[in-house]
């Protein structure tokens, strides 16, 4: 029996880094995968990778910000799939980086928008299916900057640190409908995200990967698959009595 064998899993942002990897090991163990995103061809090749090796898959445009389509496209994946059982709510963006003082209030509520109310939207049409169904679980991608201040990224900071708790409120609001919810926290992982912020870099990529390695205890930054079997821990069964949590895989980066 594979880990999330009979599960449909809805994941956002799931074209490219973190989501993708979380796309592709839900659908290794077992899980229809709704790859959900604004990258219409590297979504539709997450789709066609995951039917090639036997799995099932389905890309949807979804853009977490915009109501109408995240309620039109959440019932056509219950519709086509029977059930909607896992919300993995990975879309995110890093925002600006500039002190608070020099951030417009557009540039805030961009990050907010996709950040936190993208989450709120996602969360609030999954509910009803997974209710209907009698249990889930969503999985918030929050942050080691949901967790702890860096002095950079500041509407990011403040965006994961509202995905912390909003995941600890929604776990105690969904309980009785045996509807998980946690977060997890990654550190630095290597995907497109980071590498465009290293390329705003004066020292260059790979400078900026081998300095960002070392803020990592354990000496280098993470793979995208590492966040992976996090999140396919918190959709399985295995994790059952796991609510209201925070997973923290940051190879050490906030023990310090
Ligand atoms: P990524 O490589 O940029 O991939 C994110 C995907 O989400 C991209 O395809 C992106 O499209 C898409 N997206 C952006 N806005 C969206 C929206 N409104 N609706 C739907 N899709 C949208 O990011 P990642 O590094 O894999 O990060 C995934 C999640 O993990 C994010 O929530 C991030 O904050 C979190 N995280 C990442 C790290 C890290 O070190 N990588 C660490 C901690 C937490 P575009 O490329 O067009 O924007």
């Amino acid at each position: 029996m594979k880990r999330v064998e009979g599960k449909t899993a809805v994941v956002t942002g799931g074209a490219l880094g973190i989501g993708r990897a979380i796309s592709i090991l839900l659908a290794r163990e077992g899980a229809r995968v709704a790859v959900t995103d604004i990258r219409d061809e590297e979504g539709q090749e997450v789709a066609e990778e995951i039917r090639g090796f036997g799995g099932r898959a389905q890309y949807w445009r979804v853009d977490t910000t915009e109501e109408k389509v995240v309620s039109r496209v959440f019932a056509e994946i219950a519709e086509e799939f029977g059930s909607l059982d896992v919300l993995v709510n990975n879309a995110g963006i890093a925002g600006v980086n500039k002190p608070p003082h020099e951030i417009t209030l557009e540039e805030w509520e961009k990050v907010i928008s996709v950040n936190v109310s993208g989450v709120f939207l996602c969360t609030k049409y999954a509910v009803p299916f997974m209710k209907q169904a009698g249990g889930g679980s969503i999985i918030n991608l929050s942050s080691i900057y949901g967790l702890v201040g860096a002095a950079d990224l500041p509407p990011y900071h403040a965006s994961k640190g509202a995905v912390r708790l909003m995941s600890k409120n929604d776990a105690l609001f969904y309980a009785r409908d045996m509807i998980r919810v946690n977060s997890i926290h990654p550190g630095f992982i290597w995907t497109p995200l980071v590498e465009e912020l290293g390329k705003e870099t004066p020292e260059g990529v790979e400078a900026f990967r081998e300095q960002l390695g070392s803020r990592h205890p354990l000496g280098h930054v993470g793979e995208p698959d590492d966040i992976a079997y996090g999140a396919l821990y918190l959709a399985s069964d295995e994790s059952r009595f796991v609510t209201g949590s925070e997973l923290v895989i940051d190879g050490g980066y906030t023990a310090q």
